[in-house]
C-alpha cells in the first residue's frame, strides 16, 4: 500500500525529472483552502498533466469528485497510474481528449484552467458555460513567470511576445468581463479567481 506522502512524493519528484509543470505549493494550498472554505463538491480542471493538482484537490476533502482533460497521451497515462495509486479513481475522472472537443452534461462548481496558457480567453468562453450559478473559475500562471509585468518590446522571442502578449489580454478579458467579479493574486505563478456575480442587480 503507498503511503500517501510518499505518493505525492513520488509523483512531485516525476514532475521535476520530466519537467511537467504541475503547480508550485502555494498555488495548491491556495487552491484546496478556495475549496475547503467554498464548500466546492465539482471540480473540472483543464490540462490534467500527471494528475497532481486533481489528487491534491481531491485528497483535501473527501466529498470532491474531479473531472480532468489532458491531451497529451504520455501524460494522460501516467495521471490514470497515479490517480490508481492513489486509490482515488472512484472521485477522479480522466478525460484523454483535446479540451475543445469535450461537452458536457453537468455543471461544475469550481472550474481549473491550466493548460495551453495563450488560450485562456477561448477556454473561459467554452468552459463557463458548464459554471454552476455562484460557480468560480480559476485560473493558473497569470503572471507567468513574471513576464507578465515586462514591457512586451522587452522580450526577445517573438513566440513568448505573443505568449505574453495573450496573457496580457485574457487579464483585460477578465477584468472586462460583465458576468464575472475577478481578483488576482501573487501566489506561485499568480492565479486569478473569477466569481460568476449573482442575477443582476439594478442601481436603486
Ligand atoms: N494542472 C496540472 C498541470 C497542468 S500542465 C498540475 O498542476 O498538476 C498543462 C497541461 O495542459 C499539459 O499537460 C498540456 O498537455 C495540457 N493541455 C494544454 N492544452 C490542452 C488542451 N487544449 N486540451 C487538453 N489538455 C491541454
Ligand atoms: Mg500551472
Amino acid at each position: 500500500m503507498t503511503d500517501i506522502y510518499e505518493g505525492i512524493r513520488e509523483i512531485k519528484k516525476y514532475a521535476l525529472d520530466h519537467q511537467v509543470p504541475i503547480m508550485q505549493d502555494e498555488g495548491i494550498d491556495f487552491l484546496t483552502d478556495y475549496i475547503a472554505k467554498n464548500q466546492v463538491k465539482k471540480v473540472l480542471e483543464i490540462g490534467t498533466a500527471i494528475g497532481y493538482s486533481a489528487i491534491m484537490m481531491a485528497l483535501s476533502n473527501p466529498q470532491l469528485t474531479v473531472v480532468s482533460i489532458e491531451r497529451d497521451r504520455d501524460r494522460y497515462l501516467e495521471a490514470v497510474k497515479n490517480v490508481k495509486e492513489m486509490h482515488l479513481d472512484q472521485r477522479i475522472t480522466l478525460l484523454y481528449k483535446d479540451a475543445f472537443d469535450v461537452s458536457f452534461q453537468e455543471k461544475f462548481d469550481l472550474i481549473f484552467i491550466d493548460a495551453a496558457k495563450g488560450q485562456n480567453i477561448k477556454f473561459f468562453e467554452k468552459f463557463s458555460y458548464y459554471l454552476a450559478d455562484s460557480g468560480t473559475i480559476i485560473t493558473d500562471n497569470i503572471y507567468f513567470h513574471g513576464l507578465v509585468d515586462t514591457p512586451l518590446e522587452e522580450i526577445e522571442s517573438r513566440s513568448l511576445r505573443s505568449l505574453v502578449r495573450k496573457i496580457k489580454n485574457y487579464i483585460c478579458f477578465l477584468n472586462d468581463h460583465p458576468a464575472f467579479q475577478t481578483t488576482f493574486y501573487r501566489i506561485g505563478d499568480g492565479i486569478s479567481v473569477s466569481v460568476k456575480k449573482k442575477g443582476r442587480k439594478r442601481k436603486s
